[in-house]
């Protein structure tokens, strides 16, 4: 080969090196850009004109200060960092960019240093599209930390939070504090409203909490109805920081009393909330939330909606708790509940009936009162089935003495759990007992409670008349204590009220309570109801109530609570004397 056409050897060979060359710059998804030392662009790949919205031609010999909105002081300030004795070092930073479409843009520059032998020529960007990738990961992030339906910091996220508000007061002495908040009764609106008018309140409830707060505060929800609040940086001085959370605590209760509209429907719910102090690490976290948990199941005890703090004697009563729920789940299966029956009477003194009430006689600790045990059979719906061993043991007994004449006329009233009258099957199980023990509806009364009527009125009155319907007395237990209204009061279909025992024992002493049992009287009959008075314990009691037109009774006047036999000993007429 001569020389010529060696070279043209070598041109071609060059030449299409830089066809190459170019098809790869051409097709690579990266913006590619090539600025001289001044910021002005020497050459870029189609790429990076489709973002700027101009060609090549168009570009090249301008400054972005001329094509775009950024500075070209930014990128003089890069080239600081090409010092010679940093000749490679490498610029990565993140852009968030206006792209020709109009859309906003984040992309990941990096910025290399070119040099020729002696110095820096210019520099190559490269810029990467990491919008979609950057909002991936941040949707990730959210799901790990964030609580999607509310939008709060979830358990995860508070758990960190808590650990740096730790760290924060063991730096400054401060108190901080841990509010548990848990909405009361949320179970039974979720039950009978549906799920998602329980998520419209926990939504809203999310929305009225975080202004109760100081910014520096963490508002989270950390499960179902139950949310966290962490307030930091309170007083170095205990009762100080003690009463700064109680006014938080206290706003924040009164923030959750105020009427929610769901649906355009008004509804009420209320919180119970437990707190706790912290400061520095004397606590461990997990220590530090059981505390917050006993101070809320505190409040929940002591009648709910109220705000109370932790003491240590709480972990007692906890331990307890929790041994009982273990001991319940078993007392069932155990055989360990009995009935006992407490005599109603008329003014004559005639049995017309009685009311059936559990007696748990526990193994180890004896005889336990149900005021003890049927808060915590409720919170653990174990009152579900020991309900409805109730129901059939009752339903057996009528139909026993309904083959007595001597005992056939009595009626038997059965208390009712609002968790187990709200239950779906509840009138079919009520049904279905009846029908396998063969008792009278007539002779079944239920005891109800106020309490029912936290939600879904008209679901809860429909049910009331399909059991009325059967023949079954609805009565309503423990009167005067609730806050139903009478609107509603009209509606349901009740056979009696009962007057509270509360009344009862201080209406003789008390003119408040002696005017409530009145009007609870003259309620009753303008409503052509029957009321009875339970807990009456004195004959002066009796006298009173008979005066005030109550005409039906129950107390330890006439008779304790008594085991079946008992009962019957009691109720039964005496025989003729020979
Ligand atoms: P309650 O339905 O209001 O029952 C009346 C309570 O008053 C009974 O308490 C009864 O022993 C008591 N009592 C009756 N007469 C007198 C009196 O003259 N003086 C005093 N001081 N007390 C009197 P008990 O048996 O301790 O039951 C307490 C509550 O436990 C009941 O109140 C009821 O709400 C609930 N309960 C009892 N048995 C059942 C049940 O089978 N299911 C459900 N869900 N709750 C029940
Ligand atoms: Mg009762
Ligand atoms: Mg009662």
């Amino acid at each position: 080969m001569n020389s010529s056409e060696e070279m043209f050897a070598l041109y071609q060979q060059v030449s299409s090196q830089k066809a190459h060359l170019q098809a790869i710059f051409k097709s690579l998804k990266e913006l590619i850009w090539f600025k001289d030392i001044n910021g002005v662009y020497l050459t870029c790949n189609p790429m990076f004109e489709r973002f700027v919205g101009e060609l090549e031609a168009d570009i090249v010999g301008k400054t972005d200060e001329v094509i775009q909105t950024r500075d070209n002081t930014e990128f003089l300030n890069v080239l600081k960092h090409y010092t010679s004795d940093n000749k490679h070092a490498h610029v990565r930073e993140e852009w968030l960019q206006c792209g020709s479409d109009g859309k906003r843009y984040l992309l990941e520059i990096s910025m290399t240093p070119v040099h020729d032998a002696s110095q820096l020529i210019g520099v190559l960007g490269l810029g990467r599209d990491i919008t979609e990738k950057r909002l991936a990961e941040n949707r990730i992030t959210n799901l790990a930390y964030f609580d999607t339906l509310t939008g709060l910091p979830n358990r995860t996220l508070v758990r960190e939070r808590i650990e740096q508000a730790m760290q924060a007061s063991t730096q400054d002495h401060s108190f901080g504090a841990l509010l548990l908040i848990d909405l009361d009764h949320f179970k039974m609106l979720n039950d009978t409203l549906g799920h998602e008018m329980g998520d419209r309140l926990l939504k809203q409830v999310a929305r009225r909490l975080t202004p109760c707060v100081r910014q520096s505060d963490t508002v989270a929800r950390i499960g179902g109805d139950e949310f966290v609040v962490v307030l930091t940086h309170l007083s170095k001085d205990k009762n100080e920081a003690n009463a700064q959370a109680k006014e938080i605590g206290l706003n924040i209760l009164a923030c959750l009393n105020q009427p929610y509209v769901i649906n355009e429907l008004a509804h009420r719910s209320t919180p119970s909330i437990g707190a706790t102090m912290f400061q520095g690490h004397q606590a461990d976290l997990d220590n530090l939330l059981k505390q917050a948990e006993l101070a809320m199941y505190k409040t929940k005890e002591g009648g709910r909606n109220n705000l109370l703090f932790f003491d240590p004697s709480l972990e007692n009563a906890v331990m307890e708790r929790v041994q009982m729920e273990a001991d319940l789940r078993l007392a069932l299966l155990g055989k360990q509940f009995l009935l006992h029956y407490q005599a109603q009477t008329d003014e004559n003194g005639g049995i017309k009936g009685c009311e059936v009430l559990l007696r748990w006689q526990h193994p180890q600790r004896g005889f336990i009162a149900p005021v003890d045990f049927i808060p915590v059979a409720e919170a653990t719906r174990l009152i579900l089935p020991i309900g409805e061993w109730v129901l059939e043991q009752a339903c057996t007994q009528l139909a026993a003495w309904s083959r007595e004449p001597e005992l056939a006329h009595l009626t038997l009233s059965v208390n009712v759990s609002a968790l187990q009258f709200l239950q779906r099957d509840f009138f079919d199980q009520v049904v279905s007992v009846l029908t396998l023990t063969g008792a009278s509806p007539h002779r079944l009364k239920l005891e109800l409670t106020e309490s029912l009527l936290v939600a879904n009125v008209e679901e809860i009155i429909a049910k009331m008349h399909l059991l009325k319907a059967q023949g079954i007395g609805l009565s309503l237990d423990d009167f005067g204590t609730g806050y139903s209204s009478l609107t509603y009061l009209k509606r349901m279909p009740l056979e009696q009220l009962k007057i509270d025992r509360s009344f009862v024992n201080d209406m003789l002493t008390s003119a408040n309570d002696a005017s409530i049992v009145n009007t609870i009287i003259s309620l009753s009959k303008n409503m052509g109801l029957r009321v009875i008075a339970e807990g009456v314990e004195n004959e002066a009691q009796r006298n009173f109530l008979n005066q005030a037109g109550c005409p039906e009774y129950q107390g330890y006047f006439y008779s304790k609570p008594l085991p079946l036999d008992q009962f019957l000993a009691f109720a039964r007429p005496a025989p003729a004397m020979a």
